[in-house]
């Protein structure tokens, strides 16, 4: 089964739990004694028995969704997950007819989508083996929705498996928690994490290590930084900051360069999702075509389109959001590891020394905190909804401090 589960760096603990979990499963529907001797309710006892409630939480980039992905796949698959029979490619394209992926593109996940969820999940498997729910960010259900959602866990079908993903099960409200086996991922090593890129992707061992430290255990970004030339570009441009901000004017013009390249980012990646949800949905109305029945799916498009464009600026706003996030969480890191090497602790960087080593020397462990936490108070503000722009700005100002 290692296949399947050969994109998780690190999770060693987690991938043994799941492909016990998976063999438990086939028992069940074989009707065979579960290996693991456990039978429904999720009991601490038995971390390998099969269970219809998961919860996979991990930080960012440690890669939940692919080890619930890899799980819906193994417990799919007629030989237990071998990772390249049809079951498993289509679980792996999310193509799968038994499998619901969830992925709230917006700010918040709706009641009335929840309801209509719950109501699709308790239908039958058409593969004959499990009826899968893959909910992705299932911390972004409003409370409403996760009183819906609780139901349905509370009294599962008897076929459907939920598997919920979340950074930390206190994102989730107890009631859901309490019925969910928590599969805790953790962030793996650089050295694993790069292991993965040179096996999985041909990635130069070197190049991998490198990008891996600059991702901080994040498998996906690391994978980008070491693959694409332009995310690895914005990440230099971000790190040219502490470099830059030596007075007002640059820092001025430092935090323009900050929002405009986290907007650039944003936009690249909308778009590459927007252009190809816009073009199906058009062919799903049969855009294009003549006779009866058209003048009413003109009708049903335009409504239909003015849906996927409310859902699209929702999810644009939110990867805006992120990505200067992104950008100024790295700056912090590129500030703590000044500061390690101010301290001399001996812990490992996320960026090349020589890099640092300037910037360290010229100024004191007090200011970098300052400036650190500068950046986390920038933070807080870009949260509270307070003009990019201008919360930028404010930080670069205090980082041209001393
Ligand atoms: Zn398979």
């Amino acid at each position: 089964m290692s296949g399947l589960f050969g994109d998780l760096a690190g999770q060693e603990a987690v991938v043994a739990q799941l492909e016990k979990a998976a063999a438990a499963a086939a028992a069940l529907l074989a009707g065979r004694p579960s290996p693991a001797g456990g039978e429904r309710p999720p009991g601490r006892a038995q971390p390998g028995a099969m269970t219809h409630a998961w919860l996979f939480t991990g930080p960012p980039g440690s890669g939940r969704s692919v080890a619930a992905r890899a799980f819906a796949a193994a417990l799919l698959c007629p030989s237990g997950g071998c990772g390249h029979c049809a079951s498993c490619h289509q679980v792996l394209a999310g193509t799968h007819a038994d499998l619901m992926l969830i992925r709230p593109e917006g700010l918040s996940y709706g009641v009335k989508q929840t309801r209509e969820l719950v109501l699709r999940a308790a239908g039958q498997p058409i593969g004959g083996r499990w009826q899968i729910v893959l909910f992705e960010d299932a911390d972004r259900c409003t409370e409403q929705a996760a009183n819906a959602l609780l139901k349905a866990i509370e009294e599962p079908a008897p076929r459907t498996v939920w598997l919920l993903c979340a950074p930390s099960a206190e994102d989730l409200v107890p009631t859901i928690r309490s019925r969910c086996r928590v599969v805790t991922l953790v962030v793996p090593a650089s050295a694993a994490v790069a292991k993965v890129l040179v096996t999985r992707d041909g990635i130069d061992p070197a190049r991998a290590l490198a990008a891996a430290r600059a991702a901080q255990g994040h498998v996906g970004r690391a994978r980008r930084l070491a693959t694409d030339a332009s995310a690895a570009k914005r990440r230099a441009d971000v790190l040219r900051v502490p470099h830059a901000v030596t007075s007002l004017g640059p820092a001025l013009s430092a935090a323009a360069t900050l929002v405009r390249t986290a907007e650039e980012e944003a936009k690249a990646v909308t778009e590459e999702l927007d252009d190809p949800e816009r073009e199906s949905l058009r062919r799903a109305y049969g855009e294009g075509s003549t006779g009866k029945g058209v003048a009413k799916a003109v009708r049903g498009v335009a409504g239909a389109m003015k849906d996927l464009e409310d859902r699209q600026k929702s999810r644009a706003t939110r990867v805006k959001r992120d990505t200067l996030d992104q950008a100024l969480l790295e700056l912090a890191l590129f500030y703590r590891d000044i500061l390690m090497m101010q301290v001399g602790a001996d812990v490992e960087l996320a960026n090349p020394e020589a890099d640092l080593r300037t910037l360290a020397a010229a100024s004191s462990a007090e200011a970098t905190l300052r400036r650190i936490q500068a950046i986390m108070r920038c933070r807080e503000r870009l949260t509270l909804n307070v003009a990019p722009l201008l919360a930028v700005e404010e930080m670069t100002l205090s980082l041209a401090q001393g």
